[in-house]
């Protein structure tokens, strides 16, 4: 029965890298999505087959835990609307890190629970032994350390660190993702910044490292306890202050954190399909995180223990002038006469599900032989690829899609530069006001177009909430509206030409 499970496990492990590797381009991602579901399908059903895994209680508990954690997901995956999909990629990401630390608690406190009892039967052979009693054999033990070895030497050295290390991890991923879902589902505030905030990050820190290191000699689980609360504490402490444009660093190293959890709990339980799977998102996330970090231009470092990116303490000034609007017919027709034309989507796209109309448009304006592009900046949305789907959804070909390092000098060639539903992706201050919290992220370069078109429902700030100057600008028009009814008065006015 375990060479079945071990089968099983190898099979699961591949279902997961081919479909990751499928989820590499929007092409065949749909198609990777259901091989890696079917790994974890199998990964779940072959518990039943499980050594370890005997006694009703057991199989109840597991067919319990299946049908409420599947109907729940079920459920809440058919009713999330698009613009949700990044808070609940949040909060599932937060699930996993919370199992691969309560798989570690358990390790943990089943180690604490058969130390006395090795102890006790160690002794009681000795007393045998020596023919002394079992108080004396268990003092002898005692003074020579054994029963004082801990959890490291209830599970065996490799195990433990691996474990405690794991532990370490998911409690801050499962913590630090729930405050990432309870911002970007709006409730809490993008950033709160507590005073030396740098300080209490590194004391958190030390302290956790500390009781992880105790936690490994440790026969009491008190200890263990506050191991555990040190690292859900340091996970609301990292997350809590991040805004502005730190969110999707953060947001992806939480997703290679628990992927590194899951590996290492894997390794501590001897499951080779945990060990793959969790191995495999923890590099694909840390090389997200590495992307993510160099896109908006900030060192980890910063990211993790300086709170930096916020809002809190901007000292830019607000934008000087006055807006000057179009409306979304003046806008269409100008675009139809123009020859290059740049779109560039953001947030309020998804918000206002405006991909399909701003494709419809973009189809009449190339049967009038305009030259049109789409420009994604790496951290446009939500989510990382946000913007790159719903293009996807809405049938937008490929190869017009343009990646920001690729276009961004073809804006200064470009007759408009329409932005639809993006703000701080866009935000000039980004690049030439030093005061500014998101100085340093890399733009795109709209403002150097000849015109550009803004669409969005008013004059309010992004993601940031750092105001924008690029709405003031000389060529800059702003076309109020939803995005998706301003989209279709601009086809219905080029289709009236
Ligand atoms: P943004 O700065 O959040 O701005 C989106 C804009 O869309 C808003 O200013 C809003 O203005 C407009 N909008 C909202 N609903 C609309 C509708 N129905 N129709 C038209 N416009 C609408 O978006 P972004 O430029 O894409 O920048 C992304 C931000 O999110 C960055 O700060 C980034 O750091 C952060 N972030 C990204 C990720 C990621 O992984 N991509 C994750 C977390 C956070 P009005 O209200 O005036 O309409």
């Amino acid at each position: 029965m375990n060479f079945v499970v071990q089968l099983s496990y190898l099979l699961a492990a591949v279902l997961f890298i081919l479909g990751l590797k499928a989820m590499s381009s929007p092409r065949t991602a749909r198609k990777g999505i259901m091989w890696a579901g079917a790994g974890m399908v199998l990964a779940t059903l072959v518990t039943f087959l499980h050594p370890a895994v005997h006694g009703l209680t057991n199989y109840v508990l597991i067919v319990i835990a299946i049908a409420a954690a599947g109907g729940l997901a079920w459920w809440s995956g058919r009713r999330v609307g698009m613009t949700e999909m990044p808070q609940m990629v949040a909060l599932y990401n937060g699930m996993g890190g919370g199992a691969a630390a309560a798989i570690a608690a358990v390790e943990m406190l089943r180690a604490l629970r058969t130390l006395p009892n090795d102890l006790q039967v160690r002794a009681e052979a000795l007393a045998a032994d020596a023919d002394i009693s079992v108080q004396a054999a268990t003092a002898a033990l005692r003074a020579e350390g054994a029963g004082s070895v801990g959890i490291a030497g209830a599970l065996g050295a490799d195990v433990a660190i691996l474990a405690i290390l794991g532990a370490f991890i998911g409690t801050v991923a499962f913590s630090g993702s729930l405050i990432a879902w309870a911002k970007l589902d709006g409730r809490m505030k993008r950033s709160q910044l507590v005073p030396g905030q740098q300080i209490v990050n590194i004391v958190v820190f030390a302290l956790a490292v500390l009781f992880g290191i105790l936690t490994f000699f440790t026969d009491s689980a008190l200890v263990v306890a506050v191991f555990f609360a040190l690292g859900l504490l340091f996970g609301v402490f990292v997350a809590v202050p991040i805004g502005g444009a730190d969110m999707p660093v953060i947001i992806s190293l939480f997703n290679a954190l628990t992927g590194l959890a899951v590996g290492f709990e894997g390794y501590a339980i001897g499951n080779p399909a945990m060990i793959i799977a969790g191995t495999v998102v923890g590099a694909a996330g840390t090389l997200l995180t590495q992307l993510m970090a160099k896109a908006m231009n900030r060192p980890l470092t910063n990211v993790l223990f300086a709170g930096w990116g916020s809002s809190e303490g901007a000292t830019s000034e607000g934008p000087e002038g006055e807006m000057k609007d179009i409306s979304a017919e003046d806008a269409g027709i100008m675009m139809a006469y123009a020859e290059r034309v740049i779109i560039v989507p953001g947030y309020g796209m998804a918000v206002a599900q405006a991909q399909h109309k701003i494709w419809e448009f973009v189809e009449l304006l190339q049967d009038r032989g305009v030259e049109v592009k789409f420009a994604i900046h790496p951290v446009a949305g939500r989510m990382p690829g946000h913007m790159n789907v719903l293009l996807a959804e809405a049938g937008v070909p490929y190869d017009m899609i343009f990646d920001m390092e690729d276009i961004n000098e073809e804006f200064a060639m470009t007759d408009v530069a329409v932005v639809i539903g993006a703000n701080d992706v866009v935000n000039p201050a980004a690049r030439d006001d030093p005061s500014s919290p998101i100085y340093g992220m890399p733009i795109l370069n709209v403002d150097e177009a000849e015109n550009v078109m803004v669409i969005k429902r008013g004059g309010g700030a992004g993601f940031s909430g750092v105001e924008n100057h690029l709405f003031y600008g000389e060529n800059t028009r702003m076309v109020f509206g939803d995005g998706q009814k301003v989209a279709g008065g601009m086809v219905q006015a080029v289709k009236g030409l």
